[in-house]
C-alpha cells in the first residue's frame, strides 16, 4: 500500500507542491497491516481513502442502524477498523476482518478472494455499493434517494448520455445512469494534455472520457458522431479512477502533472450554475491488479466540508 495526499499551494502546480501528510483530513494516521502473502494492499489503501475522508468518516459514525449481515458484514467490518483508527495504541492495525468479510461477500463473483491481488478503486467502490447495501436495502442503485445512503448522498454523480448529430439533427434518447468512480483511459488523458494544452483538468476529463467513442446517428444519416456524457449532480465528493492500458506503462508522473489542485466541474456539467470547485483530497497509488489488462489507480476530489 503506498499512498500520497495533496495539498494545496496558492498558485503551486500540483506536481512540484504534493506532500505527504495532507492538512485536509483531521483525522488520525495509522497504518494497515499487510503480511507476506495477504496480498491486502487493495483494500488497505480503499480503506485509507474512506478513513482520510472527513465527510465519509463523520457520516458512517452517525449512522445509527443497518442491515446487518454478521460475520461477514463489510459495514460492521469498516466501522471496526475506524473504531481502532480512533482509539487504538498500536501504529499499525489487522484489516484481516475486513479482508474476511469481502472474500465472504463475493464468494460466488470469485473477487476479492483471500491471498489474492485485487483492484483498489474496484475494492473501493464495491465497498462504497455494500455500504448502500446496508442501509437502504430495497432502493435502486441507480435511484436511491434514502438521506441516510451516504453512498449516494455523497459520492453519487448522476450522468445521462446522448448523441446529437451535427449534420441532421437527431438526438438519440437520453441515457441516465449513476457513477460511484468516473474511470478515464490514462493514454487517453495524456494524449489530451498534449493536444489541448492550456485546458483545465475538468475538461481534459471530458475530452479524454468520450475521445474515439463513436456512435452512427440516431437517424442513420451516415454520420458517426461523438458520444456526450453530462454530469446532473453535484457530488460532495468525486472519485476519479485511473485506468492503465498495460501493467508496465507508467504514465503516473503525467498524470499527475496533468492534474490541478482543484475539479472545476463546470467543465463536465451542462448547467453554468455556480458550483465551488473541489479540492483534490486523495490519490491512491495501490497496485491494481489487471482488469482486462488494465489497472485502475484513484484519484478523490472533495468539497472539502
Ligand atoms: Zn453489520
Ligand atoms: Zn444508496
Ligand atoms: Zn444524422
Amino acid at each position: 500500500m503506498a499512498w500520497a495526499k495533496f495539498f494545496r499551494r496558492p498558485g503551486g502546480n500540483l506536481g512540484r507542491s504534493y506532500q505527504p501528510g495532507s492538512m485536509l483530513s483531521l483525522a488520525p494516521t495509522k497504518g494497515l497491516l499487510n503480511e507476506p502473502g495477504q496480498n491486502s494492499c487493495f483494500l488497505n489503501s480503499a480503506v485509507q481513502v474512506l478513513w482520510h475522508l472527513d465527510i465519509f468518516r463523520r457520516s458512517l459514525r452517525q449512522l445509527p442502524n443497518h442491515y446487518c449481515l454478521g460475520d461477514s458484514c463489510i459495514f460492521c467490518a469498516l466501522k471496526g477498523i475506524f473504531c481502532q483508527f480512533q482509539h487504538s495504541r498500536e501504529r499499525a492495525l489487522p484489516s484481516d476482518n475486513l479482508r474476511n468479510a469481502l472474500a465472504e461477500t463475493f464468494k460466488d463473483e470469485q473477487r476479492f478472494q483471500l491471498g489474492f491481488m485485487d483492484d483498489a478503486a474496484e475494492c473501493f467502490e464495491n465497498i462504497l455499493e455494500r455500504i448502500h447495501l446496508h442501509i437502504a436495502p430495497d432502493a435502486e442503485t441507480d435511484a436511491c434517494t434514502s438521506k441516510s445512503c451516504i453512498t449516494h448522498q455523497k459520492f453519487a454523480m448522476a450522468l445521462y448520455e446522448q448523441s446529437v448529430c451535427r449534420s441532421c439533427g437527431a438526438s438519440s434518447d437520453p441515457l441516465p445512469f449513476t457513477e460511484l468512480v468516473h474511470y478515464v483511459s490514462t493514454t487517453a488523458l495524456c494524449q489530451q494534455v498534449l493536444e489541448r494544452r492550456d485546458e483545465r483538468f475538468g475538461e481534459l476529463l471530458q475530452a479524454a472520457s468520450t475521445v474515439g467513442d463513436l456512435r452512427n446517428c440516431p437517424s442513420k444519416c451516415g454520420q458517426r458522431i461523438k458520444i456526450r456524457r453530462v454530469l446532473m449532480n453535484s457530488p460532495e465528493i468525486v472519485t476519479i479512477g485511473f485506468v492503465w492500458d498495460s501493467e508496465q506503462s507508467d504514465l503516473t508522473e503525467d498524470v499527475i502533472r496533468s492534474l490541478g489542485p482543484h475539479l472545476n466541474l463546470s467543465g463536465v456539467r451542462l448547467t453554468s450554475s455556480k458550483y465551488t470547485p473541489l479540492h483534490l483530497l486523495n490519490f491512491s497509488k495501490a497496485p491494481g491488479r489487471v482488469l482486462k489488462s488494465q489497472t485502475t489507480k484513484a484519484l478523490q476530489y472533495s468539497s472539502g466540508s
